[in-house]
């Protein structure tokens, strides 16, 4: 039956609510406060809404362009920028975010500046590299770099923080964290002046860690975003009991389906993507196509929860082998997402959304 526009992702957001209640009473039982990241779904205001209702004080994104949408939308919270700015974007930086995550001197002096102009102070994070190789200023440099930032009239240090798990795969362990917590208790030893409010340990890659731990130290605070989402932690992928991993759903619709053979036939050159496939001869076979391709969605993050099989995509194409499901033109196929197929329906534009409130 032909009801609903397609492709579409149907978000339920009586899921994510039960989510985030679940990880807040999780977190707190140890001291720790969430900032809800919502850089995985685009900023979208529906969603961020539902973060607040729940009770998420602070919310993060990785944009500034998505800061400012939600600040315009008048969602009340804290904004904190996860992506450490770069200087193109200092005044909307300062105009639209709280606090923003920082590792470069030169940027946090412009972050200054601009404040100074806007009549503003603006707090940062110091982020701490600490094995994963992506943000983080050398932990033998923090105590000369925090020098210079007490120097300026307009940035607040309430905080350090570092993360895990997303550039170089390092996990959040025990001494990870500890050394964090030491990194903190010196900074705080050395600058009496200074209150480190916020020792932000990590995102959803923490998961093990804080329910393994005894002792999570100074660590006060975690930025999480495809737990809340998709409700699993991030360094095996495993779901966290007692969340729902199913509150994105893609929905595509079938817009051809033909018994034709598996195996293309002609002189082969390259496709679309510049490679030259190879398929195995299987005989002839159902193959259904489905109105929706590489622009939408970032196909592999896509499993099926029908019995078919991906065979492959071009921009505007899926094609599935339909095996023993009959699927007919204008049959639907839902789909479970992971986070990069969430991350790319959420900012495709050719996707629509459903907003689902029952469980
Ligand atoms: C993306 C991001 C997060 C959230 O990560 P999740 O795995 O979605 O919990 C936290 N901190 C920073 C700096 C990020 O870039």
């Amino acid at each position: 039956m032909i009801n609903s526009i397609t492709p579409r992702i149907e978000i339920n957001l009586a899921k994510i609510s039960h989510n985030i209640e679940k990880l807040i009473i999780l977190y707190h039982s140890k001291g720790i406060e969430m900032t809800g990241v919502v850089k995985g779904v685009c900023g979208q205001i529906e969603i961020a809404k539902v973060y607040v209702e729940m009770g998420i004080k602070s919310i993060g994104d990785s944009k500034i362009s998505s800061i400012q949408k939600m600040r315009e939308a008048n969602i009340e919270a804290e904004f904190i920028l996860l992506r450490i700015p770069g200087l193109s974007e200092i005044d909307a930086v300062i105009m639209h975010a709280d606090i923003s995550l920082n590792t470069e001197l030169e940027v946090i002096k412009s972050l200054n500046d601009s404040a100074k102009t806007q009549n503003k102070i603006h707090k940062i994070i110091l982020m701490i590299e600490m094995g994963d190789l992506r943000e983080g200023i050398l932990p033998d440099d923090i105590d000369d770099i925090v020098k210079d930032v007490l120097a300026l009239s307009n940035i607040k240090i309430v905080g350090i923080g570092s993360n895990f798990a997303c550039f170089g795969g390092v996990k959040p362990t025990e001494d990870k964290m500890n050394h964090l917590t030491s990194i903190a208790q010196k900074i705080q030893k050395i600058n009496p002046t200074i209150s480190l409010t916020r020792i932000s340990g990590g995102n959803s890659a923490n998961y093990n860690w804080f329910v393994n731990t005894e002792n999570t130290g100074e660590v006060n605070n975690l930025r999480v975003g495809e737990s809340i989402l998709l409700g699993r932690e991030t360094l095996s992928r495993m779901p966290i009991p007692g969340l729902y991993t199913d509150a994105f759903t893609f929905v595509a619709e079938v817009i051809e389906s033909k018994i034709k053979p598996s195996v293309p036939y002609g002189e082969i050159a390259q496709n679309t993507l510049g490679i030259t496939p190879e398929f195995k001869d299987r005989g002839i076979m159902r193959r259904a196509i489905l109105g929706v391709g590489f622009q939408d969605v970032l196909i592999s993050g896509l499993t099926p929860l029908l019995d078919v099989v991906i065979l492959g995509s071009s921009s505007d194409h899926t094609v599935v082998d339909a095996k023993g499901t009959n699927l007919r033109v204008g049959d639907e196929i839902a789909f479970s997402v992971d986070y990069g197929a969430m991350l790319s329906i959420m900012t495709s534009c050719n996707i629509s959304k459903k907003y689902i409130n029952v469980i």
